[in-house]
């Protein structure tokens, strides 16, 4: 099996051109420029951060007189890890006990693969963790989350058909009284029609301060890397709603979007730049790795 990083490299490259082979054998002139522009516009990097990558690179070639490629494109690379920096930010697991975590993703995204990986990176640093399946409008997805829970070692909250909130609350409470350290608060990712989802979120967000008046401490999103530009409009609308304090990204070991994580360090287009704490690399329960800025850079770049 392929290493995580080699997977992440294999993903972010597969914009047609990678953006490291646009700098084998050329020279350092403005056709180079002009294509690296294309490039990260094509990988979804948006025009904000793409021009403020794009001045910062110029600025150093000409400071430094770089003239050689395989140095101009270190230097992007430092360029790019020094932009993603301010998303770099390590999981305050032991923030409290139970640490209360919301999560929320619109279907598809990799929320219940991600909540998965994230019970067991929990327990991996012996914590002991606490689920409620609030979505409750997905029966199937019900059960299996609580057959998963049995296999797994994972206390399940559940209530068929139920008030997602009332789930929420339930949980809080039910971590509590067991000295859980992690309760995770699974949310819908589609509403039946009618039904408003950020409402609903709301709701579930509220209900959860009313069991613990400092919870949720962690409110996560679970996006999809692979959507570009439809992710940064989802950040912005889950954030309005929920007050985002991180996000998993998945699916970047076959995204061809890698540039979302410049956009949204950027703050393009309106976005909050939200801590990314987990990258998904792979559907294996281990495929979670905490996201670190130049290692993104590089898996970008080599
Ligand atoms: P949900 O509807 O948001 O709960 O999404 P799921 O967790 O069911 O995931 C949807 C699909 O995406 C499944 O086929 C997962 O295996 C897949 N998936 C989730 N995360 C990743 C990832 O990081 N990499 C890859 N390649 N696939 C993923």
């Amino acid at each position: 099996k392929m290493s995580w990083m080699a997977r992440l490299k294999q993903g972010l490259s597969k914009t047609g051109q990678s953006l490291g082979g646009l700098f084998v054998g050329v020279k350092v002139d403005e056709n180079l420029f002009e294509e690296l522009e294309t490039a990260l516009i094509m990988a979804d990097a948006g025009v904000e951060a793409t021009n403020h990558l794009l001045t910062a690179l110029r600025t150093k070639v000409r400071k430094d007189r770089l003239t050689d490629a395989e140095q101009v494109k270190a230097a992007l690379r430092d360029i790019l890890a020094e932009h993603l920096r301010p998303l770099e930010k390590n999981f305050p697991i032991d923030a409290a006990k139970p640490l209360i975590v919301m999560i929320a993703g619109v279907n598809g995204a990799g929320k219940t693969t991600s909540i998965g990986k994230l019970a067991n990176t929990f327990q991996q640093q012996g914590k002991s963790v606490l689920l409620a399946a609030g979505d409750t409008f997905r029966a199937a997805a019900r059960e299996q989350l609580i057959a998963w829970g049995a296999r797994n070692n994972v206390t399940v909250i559940s209530q068929e058909g139920g008030d997602p909130a009332a789930v929420a609350f339930d949980a809080v409470n039910a971590g509590r009284a067991r000295g859980a350290d992690v309760v995770m608060v699974d949310t819908a990712g589609r509403l039946p029609t009618q039904l408003h989802l950020m409402e609903e979120l709301k709701k579930i967000r509220r209900v959860i301060g009313k069991a613990d008046g400092n919870a949720p401490h962690e409110v996560l999103l679970v996006v999809d890397g692979n959507t570009g530009q439809n992710a940064i409009a989802q950040i912005r609308a889950f954030d309005a709603a929920i007050n985002l304090t991180g996000l998993v990204v998945t699916k970047l070991d076959g995204t061809a979007k890698g540039g979302t994580l410049a956009a949204v360090a950027a703050g393009s287009q309106g976005v909050r730049p939200v801590p990314v704490y987990w990258i998904g690399v792979g559907e294996g329960i281990e495929d979670l790795q905490p996201f670190v800025a130049a290692e993104f850079a590089a898996a970008l770049l080599d």
